[in-house]
């Protein structure tokens, strides 16, 4: 019987009636750069530490386990994972890309991805014909969803369909929702993106990335290009990401319950003219998420009257910090136009329907009580 995911969070079912490294309940820490070798032409299986290290390898079988995939490898950021994704492309390939994503996305893509000769279409993917987009040279489609920061849904079982029809590999970020409310790989998707930073390592200390697939061959092809090119996660990195991993489950579920109670005051605000948590039954992915994900996540997003009430609510608030970044215990509200979106072109920024009095809040693991007291206290002033 396979396994519930909070047990897997906890536990990584290969190594149950181990007593290696002592028993040590937490998995141990490897600071090493190198290891020696028992005699020439031998090898303990660990040789540099860009290649393998064991913390970072018990780490990648940790998020392998909960993604259900074949491999998982551990990067230094999620930019640095979705960065060594790309190198599987080559000059003249084609990339379909949602319109909608985290902005250091957008930027990697339109500055980097593009010198290096990788040809992008941004578009809708959840409403617009993706197939019309598809060319000769079209390698991969690359979603997020919910996306950053609009929140628009996608359907994972749908796209996976109309890729592997064409041959092409479907990408899905999976930050959002982390792997205890979506498994994108279980709907047909090849790779799974993480920005380890968010939900995986949940308290804002850490950055991490992750790229997760089922497939045999991007493993390999993977694996080859992560000890080439050398962003593996510190030791130490992947020690706190591991022990973040261990309360995910309740971390999600209380910041998903405290959302759709945010959720739903903030939508009774007349200040407020629109809210966007795809576990609001208006949502227009609210069926699509019920039928691929566990849970609706903690993040929200929301548009004020005007600007000036956004700068209001970023200089009011207090308890709730105003940051960059999401998934974490603590609540944060990050503005877009200026923060995680600064560098996306105006006319993406339009096409999104991204303002300059769109807020976005990552909800945390708080007393709802108290986190709506600060909004009532916030708003009352605006
Ligand atoms: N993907 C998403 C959806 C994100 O929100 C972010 C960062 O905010 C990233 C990827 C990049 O991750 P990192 O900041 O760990 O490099």
């Amino acid at each position: 019987m396979e396994r519930e995911i909070e047990t897997k969070c906890l536990h990584l079912e290969e190594d149950e009636g181990k007593t290696d490294h002592f028993g040590a309940i937490s998995y141990p820490i490897y600071q090493t750069a190198t290891y020696a070798h028992p005699g020439v032409g031998q090898s303990t299986g660990y040789d540099y530490s860009r290649l393998q290290n064991p913390t970072r390898e018990h780490l990648e079988k940790m998020v392998a386990s909960l993604e259900g995939g074949i491999d998982a490898l551990a990067l230094s950021s999620g930019m640095a994972a979705i960065s060594l994704l790309m190198e599987l492309f080559k000059p003249g390939d084609h990339i379909i890309a949602d319109s909608d994503l985290y902005g250091g996305c957008i930027r990697l893509f339109q500055n980097v991805s593009d010198k290096n000769g990788i040809q992008f279409s941004n578009i809708d993917c959840c409403r617009e014909d993706i197939e019309s987009y598809i060319t000769e040279q079209t390698k991969a489609i690359y979603i997020e969803t919910p996306t950053n920061p609009m929140m628009n849904v996608t359907d994972i079982a749908a796209t996976a369909e109309i890729a592997h029809k064409h041959g092409l590999l479907l990408i899905v970020d999976n930050t959002f929702l982390s792997p205890y409310f979506q498994n994108p790989l279980k709907l047909g998707a090849d790779v799974v993106v993480h920005s380890g930073t968010k939900y995986l390592g949940g308290h804002n200390d850490t950055l991490a990335g992750f790229l997760v697939t089922g497939r045999e061959d991007i493993s390999e092809k993977l694996r080859f290009l992560i000890k080439t090119t050398g962003a593996g996660l510190a030791p130490f990195d992947s020690w706190l990401i591991l022990r973040g991993i261990k309360t995910l489950g309740i971390r999600m579920e209380r910041a998903a319950d405290n959302a759709l109670k945010i959720a739903k005051w903030l939508t009774a605000q007349d200040v407020v003219t629109k809210v966007i948590y795809p576990g609001l039954p208006d949502h227009p992915g609210y069926e699509i998420m019920k039928k691929q994900a566990r849970g609706f996540g903690a993040m929200l997003t929301f548009q004020l009257k005007d600007k000036e009430s956004a700068l209001a609510v970023l200089e009011k608030v207090r308890m709730i910090r105003f940051a960059e970044s999401l998934g974490g215990v603590e609540t944060l509200i990050t503005y877009p136009a200026t923060q995680t979106h600064a560098d996306v072109p105006q006319e993406i920024l339009e096409k999104n329907g991204i303002t300059d009095a769109t807020l976005r809040l990552s909800v945390g693991i708080e007393n709802v009580k108290d986190l709506l007291a600060e909004l009532e206290s916030v708003f009352a002033s605006l």
